[in-house]
């Protein structure tokens, strides 16, 4: 379990400074100031802490309701095409479950005051996809977690190639100009995920996909980034946690803060 933890942090950091190197500094949209990213970098370590200690059992909590459920109507294969579109059903649905919790955390108050921790990032880059309240990232977890058990039993190989997949949360915020023009709706891209974490009340509630922005143009929060289009990204009001505490003990910080008046939004 430790191995399996410490191997996917450093999986995580590997994949994070490659998209540094082979991205972001390619067309960086603005400099990213260091203690930006160790503090990201902070969270992922003790997120990883935690996980070692909750892991397990919503893990396994997840998995013994579905099962219970009569989970595990699909039967992956675990080699040749059949493992290929095994692979690629089962990220896709798990895109599903991703669009659906982060709706949710943009249309639910109390959700939203965990979300705005990932919102609070002024220059989005490739450590910003580990900024998250480790109670949303929990949430989140036994959201995507419960469709896939209920609807696949699948081999290891599947599920490999699952973790793979979500390492494209750091490229996804990479501090870069890239974009996929006219195939944006078909993979989310630095620039389209940027539109999503914008300042411009114009961008607000669209971009939600996280591989798939297919999702989005389904169900009406598509919003192509338009050539040379990167806005200031951000809180509306620019709070944003400075060290770990902060990070840990966000929503109680928004809400004291709120009360104290010095911040007016949720
Ligand atoms: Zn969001
Ligand atoms: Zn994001």
């Amino acid at each position: 379990m430790l191995f399996g933890i410490l191997l996917s942090a450093a999986v995580a950091l590997l994949a994070m400074g490659l998209v540094h190197v082979l991205v972001e500094r390619r067309s960086p949209v603005a400099p990213v100031p260091p203690n930006h990213r160790l503090l990201n970098l902070a969270t992922m370590l003790a997120w990883l802490m935690l996980n070692a200690a909750v892991g397990p059992l919503l893990v396994g909590a997840v998995a013994v309701g579905a099962n219970r459920l009569g989970g595990g109507m699909i039967v992956l294969s675990d080699h040749g095409w059949g493992l290929a579109a095994g692979a690629f059903a089962y990220v896709f649905v798990a895109d599903a479950g991703e669009y659906g919790f982060h709706r949710l955390q943009h249309t639910v108050p109390w959700l939203w005051s965990l979300h705005t921790l990932h919102h609070s990032e002024p220059h989005i880059n490739s450590t910003s996809g580990v900024l998250h309240h480790w109670s949303a990232m929990i949430m989140r977890t036994a959201f995507v977690a419960l469709p896939l058990g209920l609807l696949f039993r699948a081999p290891a190989a599947v599920l490999s190639i699952y973790f793979l997949s979500t390492l494209y949360v750091h490229f996804m915020h990479a501090n870069s100009t890239l974009d996929f023009g006219r195939l944006s709706w078909l993979l989310s891209s630095p620039s389209y995920h940027r539109i999503h974490h914008s300042v411009e009340p114009e961008h607000y509630d669209r971009n939600f996909a996280f591989i798939f922005p297919i999702y989005d143009v389904a169900l009406g929060t598509y919003r192509r980034a338009r050539p040379g289009e990167l806005p200031a990204t951000g809180l509306e009001d620019g709070d944003r946690p400075h060290d770990l505490l902060e990070v840990m003990l966000w929503p109680v910080r928004r809400r004291l803060r709120r009360w104290n008046g010095l911040i007016t939004a949720q």
